[in-house]
């Protein structure tokens, strides 16, 4: 029998009724996840994902790691599947765990029994693999307590399966448990860390990325697409909507006080980004802001860009110091990408003292000389939509 993966399920466990729709969310990102590698058969029993590939031409290694990217799974392991008999399970433990076992000064064995009808106790089962791997490696200590190594043996219906420690998996929810949102991507540190913490709790999100030629590049453009691919292995296929904001800045910055620049660049961000949510179906927006990181995210100014949407606007990161965030962004993959300095729309005309506590009814007035609905329909005729897969 082959070497396989088990993923053991996280909060999906917790959900009573709707228990078997998480399974089922989770059993088919993982087999759109691992179509990249190799033909494996991929099924749920007792809170476990068994993946088991069709034959020896599996990318095993590959698909581990895709593994720790799924959302939903709370741990993982790679485990050699055996027969259900004690002297196969020693063979095994023998055989698979080898170096771990050569390497290690100290071990337990630890037993499941899923299947109850297997004649040993966990406790017999345990003792018994224990001693033979004793006489095997005979440098290896028993340490029941604070084991260097621990060897699993779980006793399931199909196999017995020996593996060696449990890393932790991605945690949160199955992507697209919990509905769809639209996140609003820059090409910054926080945004991206932003989508991934939603994307964490089960939501699947539609990209937005608002750029100004000849003022933004397509170097910045690119970025922001390399940025999405970076998130695709966690959050799965992303479309990026790419929305042109020239018009609209330049409208703002012949029509409208210096000092209101951002604020009013942020409040059409909301409009268009709310526009996309519409024709896909999103329930919420998402956002990078963080409280007090710039001037455009004080409470106020917060307030000034929700006034523009009705939609709820999610901000995971709000409370999060720049380090936690950089912490999160370089566990993720997108740090390095995120630090390449091109410029963001939002950059390119910053006003020299940005209003940092605004009222919502002086910034409708200050737009109310603007075209609003014009400029939006405009630039979202010519909004397009770019695929991004791995
Ligand atoms: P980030 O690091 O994510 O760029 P930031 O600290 O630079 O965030 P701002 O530039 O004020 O903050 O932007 C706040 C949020 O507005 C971003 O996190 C992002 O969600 C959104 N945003 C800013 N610029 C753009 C853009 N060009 N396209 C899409 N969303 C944007
Ligand atoms: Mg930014």
């Amino acid at each position: 029998m082959q070497e396989m993966i088990l993923m053991k399920l996280g909060e999906v466990v917790l959900k009573g009724l709707n228990r078997r729709a998480f399974e089922d969310k989770l059993l088919a990102n993982a087999r759109r996840r691992l179509a990249n590698f190799g033909r494996y058969t991929i099924y749920s029993k007792q809170s476990t994902i068994y993946v088991e590939p069709e034959d020896s031409s599996c990318d095993l290694e590959g698909a581990y790691d895709a593994c720790t990217r799924i959302f939903g799974v709370i741990s993982l392991v790679r485990a050699k599947p055996c027969e259900k008999d004690k002297d196969a399970i020693f063979a095994a433990a023998r055989d698979y765990l080898r170096e771990e076992l050569s390497q290690a000064k100290s071990f337990k064995v630890e037993s499941k029994r899923a299947d109850k009808t297997f004649p040993m106790s966990s406790i017999q089962l345990s003792q018994y693999v224990g001693g033979e791997l004793h006489e095997a490696f005979p440098h290896l200590q028993v340490d029941v307590h604070q084991p260097e190594l621990t060897v699993h043996i779980e006793i399931r219906e199909k196999a017995a399966y020996v593996h060696g420690p449990a890393r932790p998996g991605a945690g949160g929810l199955p992507t697209g448990m919990g509905g769809c949102a639209v996140s609003l991507l820059s090409g910054g540190i926080d945004s991206p860390v932003a989508s991934w913490m939603m994307c964490k709790r089960g939501v699947h999100l539609e990209m937005v990325h608002f750029y100004s030629p000849p003022y933004t590049s397509q170097q910045a453009l690119d970025k922001v697409i390399d940025l999405a691919r970076l998130l695709v292995p966690w959050c799965g296929r992303l479309c990026v909507h790419t929305v042109p904001f020239t018009e609209i800045q330049e409208a703002i910055r012949r029509d409208c006080p210096e000092d209101y620049f951002t604020l009013i660049t942020r409040r059409f961000m909301m409009r268009c980004a709310q526009k996309v949510a519409e024709r896909v179906g999103a329930k919420a927006l998402v956002t990078g802001e963080c409280m007090g990181q710039v001037a455009s995210q004080t409470m106020e100014a917060l307030a000034v860009s929700q006034d523009a949407c009705t939609l709820p606007v999610l901000r995971p990161v709000i409370a999060m110091d720049k380090e936690e965030i950089i912490r999160l962004a370089r566990k993720i993959g997108t740090f390095e990408t995120s630090i390449q300095p091109f410029e963001d729309c939002c950059t390119v005309f910053t006003p020299r003292h940005p209003r940092t506590h605004p009222v919502v009814a002086d910034v409708r007035a200050l737009e109310s000389v603007l075209d609003i609905d014009g400029l939006v329909d405009r630039a979202m005729e010519q909004s397009r939509y770019i695929p991004v897969r791995l």
